[in-house]
C-alpha cells in the first residue's frame, strides 16, 4: 500500500532526498489549526473559494513578505504548482525560456511539459543573462536565489540588483528563505521579480500549499486561469488552516524550532564530510577529489549503503556537475548523516584508490 513518495531503502541512510525529518511535522499543531478553521468559518471553509485564494491568509502572506497589499498574493499548490502556472501565464509553447545553471532538477520537467525550450545560463553573470534574453527573446528568467537547490549559495543584492536590472521578468523559486540559520537573506525588490513561495519546508510538504507574489495585474492573470478559476482557487480548506496556523503563532514557534535543529543537521553533516557550510536550506553541494566521477561514485556508494544526487542531474543540458553531489541534510537525525557520511568516505576512498 504506497502512500508517500519515497519509502526508505533498507541499508541505505539516503542523502538524496531533500525531505524534512518526520518528527519535524507539526502534526499536532496541525490538528489544532484545523479545528479552528472549522470553528471559524464553519462551512465556509469547505465549499468553493475565492480564485486567488482566502483573504486571510493572502493578507498574512502579503505581511510576511513585505507586498504592499494582499492583492500582490496567490494561494496555490506548492512552488511547483506556482511554477506550472506562471510557466502557462507568461509563456507561450516553443518560447525559450533561462535557467539557472546549475538549478533545481524537477523545474526542468515542469518548464518543459509547457513546451518551452531551456538555455542554461549562469545567474551571477547578470550581462550573460541580458545577452542570452535578447538573443532568445527569453520569456523569463528562473532562478532559485536564496540557499539554492542544489548549491546551498545565494545570490548577493548586488546580484540581485544586476539582474533585476537586464530586461526580463525574473521568475524566483524562494522555498528555503526562511530556513536561515545565521542571518536572514537578502530580498529581491524588484517589480519584475514573480516569487514563488511554499509551505513545504515551513510546515509541512504534503498540504501542497505555497503562494506567487507578483503585481495585481498578474495575480487577476492567474486568478483566471482555467483549473483555478473553476474550483474557486487551489486548496481552499487547507489554505484557512494555515490562516489559522499562522495567526495562532504556531508558524512562527515551528520555523524557529526548524532553524535550531537544521541548523545542527547543516553542522554536523558539513563537519562529517569537510564541506562547506551554507548559509540556510537543506543542501550540501559538495566537491569530489580530481578524477572521481559523480555518477559512478553513485553506485559505488550505494554499496557502503548511502546515497545522494549526481552533479549532473541538475544541469539542464547535463554538461557539468560531474565533480559534484548533492547531499541533503534534512531528512537523517544528526547521529544517521554522521554515519552516512562514514559511508561516503569508505566509498570515496574505494574510487580514488586511497
Ligand atoms: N523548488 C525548489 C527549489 C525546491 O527545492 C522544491 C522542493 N524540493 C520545490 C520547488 C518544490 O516545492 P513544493 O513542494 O512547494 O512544490
Amino acid at each position: 500500500m504506497t502512500i508517500v513518495q519515497f519509502e526508505p531503502r533498507d541499508g541505505i541512510l539516503d542523502l538524496g532526498w531533500g525531505h524534512p525529518l518526520p518528527e519535524l511535522l507539526p502534526a499536532a499543531a496541525w490538528a489544532t489549526a484545523a479545528a479552528s478553521a472549522l470553528d471559524t468559518y464553519g462551512w465556509k471553509a469547505l465549499t468553493y473559494g475565492h480564485a486567488p485564494g482566502p483573504a486571510p491568509l493572502r493578507e498574512w502572506i502579503a505581511a510576511r513578505t513585505n507586498e504592499q497589499s494582499a492583492d500582490c498574493t496567490f494561494v496555490t499548490a506548492g512552488a511547483s504548482h506556482g511554477l506550472t502556472l506562471v510557466a502557462q501565464v507568461l509563456a507561450e509553447p516553443g518560447d525559450t525560456v533561462l535557467v539557472d545553471s546549475p538549478t533545481y532538477h524537477y523545474a526542468f520537467r515542469i518548464l518543459t511539459d509547457r513546451g518551452l525550450r531551456l538555455v542554461p545560463v549562469r545567474a551571477e553573470d547578470a550581462d550573460e543573462v541580458g545577452r542570452q534574453a535578447r538573443r532568445h527573446r527569453a520569456a523569463f528568467l528562473y532562478v532559485v536565489p536564496t540557499f539554492g537547490n542544489p548549491t546551498g549559495r545565494s545570490l548577493s543584492p548586488g546580484q540581485r540588483r544586476a539582474l533585476a536590472a537586464q530586461d526580463l521578468p525574473i521568475v524566483e523559486d524562494d522555498p528555503y528563505r526562511e530556513l536561515y540559520y545565521d542571518r536572514s537573506p537578502p530580498p529581491f525588490t524588484d517589480a519584475n521579480v514573480i516569487s514563488l513561495g511554499s509551505f513545504s519546508k515551513t510546515v509541512a510538504p504534503g498540504l501542497r500549499l505555497g503562494w506567487i507574489t507578483a503585481t495585481p495585474d498578474l495575480v487577476a492573470r492567474l486568478a483566471r486561469v482555467g483549473s483555478v478559476h473553476s474550483g474557486g482557487g487551489v486548496n481552499h480548506t487547507t489554505a484557512l488552516t494555515m490562516a489559522e496556523f499562522a495567526a495562532s503563532g504556531a508558524y512562527g514557534k515551528h520555523v524557529a524550532l526548524l532553524r535550531e535543529r537544521y541548523r545542527t543537521h547543516r553542522d554536523v553533516l558539513s563537519e562529517a564530510i569537510n564541506a562547506d557550510r551554507p548559509d540556510g536550506g537543506w543542501f550540501l553541494w559538495l566537491r569530489l577529489p580530481d578524477g572521481v566521477d559523480a555518477e559512478s561514485l553513485l553506485a559505488v556508494a550505494e554499496r557502503h549503503g548511502t546515497s545522494f544526487v549526481p552533479g549532473p542531474r541538475f544541469f539542464a543540458d547535463r554538461r557539468g556537475g560531474s565533480d559534484r553531489v548533492r547531499l541533503s541534510f534534512s531528512l537523517l537525525p544528526p547521529a544517521e548523516l554522521t554515519e552516512a557520511a562514514r559511508r561516503l568516505k569508505l566509498a570515496l576512498r574505494s574510487v580514488s584508490g586511497q
